[in-house]
């Protein structure tokens, strides 16, 4: 055809051209060189002037170019259709799948009903067309009208009407529905069984995914790229390596591996079924990356806790420029939790600001329970109080946040609020809310807490529960009845139960029920050396030196290692790891100068060293670390000098806060006027102008 349509808008004027050179049959003009509202306008004179309009399939045609592939002409099809006279039934198809592409699936349901009122009969290509439109707007009852009417017009058999009903139902929440359909097909193509695998994906049934494909398997159907992805996305789910493997074989022998989708689903996997390794090598071989695959390498280190692996690779992303999505950003924020890179997670709440994302109920839960992990906990507030939406994790989080960070009584009252608002709690709620008794020392408030639990929510208390109550029993000082409580329990207490007791007892110096303690302790976990260092301490505290030495010297006859102390502080995005006597950080000698300086400063402020910890530690030998050289010590020296003076220092450590410690820090902050976060194994501790947030009990 000879046609070609005037590229300037000064000859779309000539009209004459234009009609002289109309081809006889236009539809390849209509549906290929119409690019343009202007083009759609001229040929639609066109066909009004030459009376060509009155021809149906032209007609339709036009429809079809303003309608679907036009876009945003969706009025202009309208238009056209209205005055069409007795538009047929392609007319409506293309209306119908216009609407539903353009997603305005209402209308097109709208227009589905008209269509029945004017008597036009659907054809086959209307039913998949309509029923796309009921599964976007989850519309089951008007699905279910429309199946009843494919059977009653014949098409029940159509594969691809069966296809779209399973998508439909399966959309609509209706799986089982969807199955039956899938069930009385008399043939069962791979696109019917993707169908059935993506309705059991939608739901989240993996087992049924996993069921159906060894099925598949069974009756020897063949399977496609589709299938693996689903497939394998139920293995990640379902921890089931064994099938994930043998699809990654499968992979490998079909020589499939250079597409990219089904490496990344590997990838997801592998990282979920805890092989992070094996995720790691294939991204590395992957010379194309989306968002997916690097979201789901980083959510796999995430998973498996190897968080500065997880930030570093985000790190490689930002470099990458590639776009974080929802999943990155939940991970990446659970690492920086982990670590305390407050920073790094502040960077992330920015982006989701300044890219104004949405803040769904993952995202913003991630950001309330990073902040309150970084000690931010007013900033963990203000997030909570924007989320539009929130759950019952999103509460716990929050009061959990507030407990350990020393705000017992407010996180009672978001306790209450929650109550008020009709959010029913759960087993983890009550675990924070019995800590934030324990941290806010409100005895009588946990004990009828602790029993409406279960009276009036029917939840059985755990050893969680039973532990959070020993603590608040042990932090008031009622050593006695905590041990009772512990003898009465109706379930068989843990180590972690016994050792809060054996905490508390250093804290009121309690030799006895300590020494009781540890004799539990050992029976249930032998090896673990913060317990024997506990009870040497309380010994040191009433005097008895000897015996604290004793327990240190049985300790290591036994063979059992101290922990080594590590803390952690992020300076300009750099995780800097100290560990008790470092001598592996590269500015070694600056830090040791700065620590002495800093013990200088404060000692002449009246900072007395704690004698029988500096005794105990000194009998040991000469390896082990002296306390002014404990890693907490050295992070806050290399905190002071290498961030502005008066910005709030945070440090993460692993084990406890020693007495002295706790002590020397109190009196950094005053000295040097400087808030001191420290996040240790079981909780925050706020220094503000010579006190803790922990009223000195952790
Ligand atoms: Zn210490
Ligand atoms: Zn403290």
């Amino acid at each position: 055809m000879g046609f070609a349509l005037p590229l300037s808008p000064a000859k779309t004027l000539t009209a004459t051209t234009v009609i002289t050179q109309f081809p006889e049959n236009p539809k390849t003009l209509i549906l290929e060189q119409c690019k343009t509202i202007k083009d759609l306008n001229q040929i639609h004179a066109h066909l009004i002037k030459t009376r060509l309009l009155h021809n149906p399939l032209i007609a339709e045609n036009l429809l079809e170019s303003a309608a679907i592939i036009l876009p945003e002409s969706m009025d202009y099809a309208l238009s056209i259709f209205r005055n069409l006279n007795e538009p047929r039934s392609p007319a409506y198809d293309i209306m119908i799948r216009g609407f539903t592409l353009k997603q305005s699936p209402h209308e097109a349901i709208l227009l589905f009903k008209q269509m029945c009122e004017n008597s036009v009969a659907p054809d086959e290509f209307t039913f998949p067309c309509i029923l796309k439109a009921c599964s976007r707007l989850r519309a089951l009852k008007e699905g279910e009208q429309i199946h009843a009417q494919i059977t009653k017009c014949g098409f029940g058999s159509h594969g691809f009407v069966e296809n779209t009903l399973i998508h439909m139902y399966a959309n609509c929440g209706e799986v089982e529905v969807a199955r039956h359909v899938f069930d009385g097909m008399s043939e069962r193509g791979v696109r019917a069984w993707n169908s059935m695998f993506s309705g059991y994906t939608k739901s989240g049934y993996w087992g049924e995914v996993v069921k159906l494909f060894h099925e598949m398997l069974e009756l020897d159907v063949r399977f496609d790229e589709v299938t693996l992805v689903s497939v394998l996305t139920a293995c990640g789910r379902l921890a089931d390596l064994e099938l994930g493997e043998w699809i990654s074989k499968y992979i490998e022998e079909n020589g499939l591996k250079g597409n990219p989708t089904l490496v990344t689903s590997l990838v997801d996997m592998f990282a979920k079924c805890g092989r992070v390794d094996a995720a790691r090598s294939l991204f590395d071989q992957m010379t194309r990356r989306d968002v997916v695959a690097w979201s789901a390498m980083i959510s796999g280190y995430s998973q498996t806790y190897q968080c500065r692996e997880a930030l570093d690779l985000f790190h490689d992303m930002q470099k990458a420029n590639v776009e974080p999505n929802e999943i990155t950003m939940v991970s990446v924020l659970a690492s920086c939790s982990v670590l305390g890179a407050l920073e790094t997670g502040r960077w992330v709440h920015s982006y989701i600001k300044k890219k104004r994302l949405k803040l769904t109920v993952n995202l913003g839960t991630a950001l309330v329970d990073f902040y309150a992990k970084c000690g931010s906990i007013d900033r963990s507030v203000e997030v909570f109080k924007r989320m539009p939406l929130k759950n019952v994790l999103t509460w716990t989080v929050l009061i959990q946040g507030l407990a350990n960070n020393g705000q017992g009584r407010r996180a009672l009252e978001f306790f209450y609020l929650m109550l008020e608002q009709n959010i029913e709690p759960n087993d983890v709620t009550f675990i924070a809310v019995l800590c934030a008794c324990s941290h806010a020392g409100l005895v009588d408030e946990g004990r009828s807490l602790f029993v409406n639990m279960s009276r009036d929510f029917g939840i059985e208390p755990r050893i969680e529960h039973y532990g959070c109550m020993v603590d608040i029993l042990g932090r008031a000082g009622l050593l006695e009845e905590a041990y009772q409580f512990i003898k009465n329990m109706p379930i068989k207490p843990n180590a972690v139960v016994w050792r809060t007791l054996l905490a508390s007892c250093k804290v009121h110096k309690n030799v006895e029920i300590g020494e009781e303690s540890l004799k539990q302790v050992v029976n249930l976990e032998p090896t673990h050396s913060g317990d024997y260092i506990l009870l040497s301490a309380i010994y040191a505290s009433v005097g008895r030196l000897e015996d604290a030495l004793k327990v240190r010297t049985r300790m290591k006859e036994k063979g059992i290692r101290k922990t080594p102390g590590c803390s952690v502080i992020e300076c300009d995005g750099v995780i800097h790891e100290f560990f008790a006597e470092d001598n592996v950080h590269p500015e070694l000698e600056d830090i040791y100068d700065a620590t002495e300086n800093m013990m200088k400063r404060i000692k002449s402020a009246g900072y007395v060293p704690n004698i029988e910890e500096a005794r105990l530690e000194a009998e040991q030998d000469d390896k082990e670390a002296s306390i002014s050289h404990h890693s907490e010590k050295l992070a806050i020296a290399f905190g002071l000098i290498r961030t502005t003076p008066g910005t709030t220092i945070r440090i993460s450590k692993n084990l406890r806060v020693c007495t002295d410690c706790h002590n020397a820090t109190k009196m950094i902050s005053k000295v040097y006027n400087r808030e001191i976060v420290v996040r240790d194994r079981n909780r925050f501790h706020h220094f503000k102008n010579g006190s803790c947030s922990c009223n000195d009990y952790w």
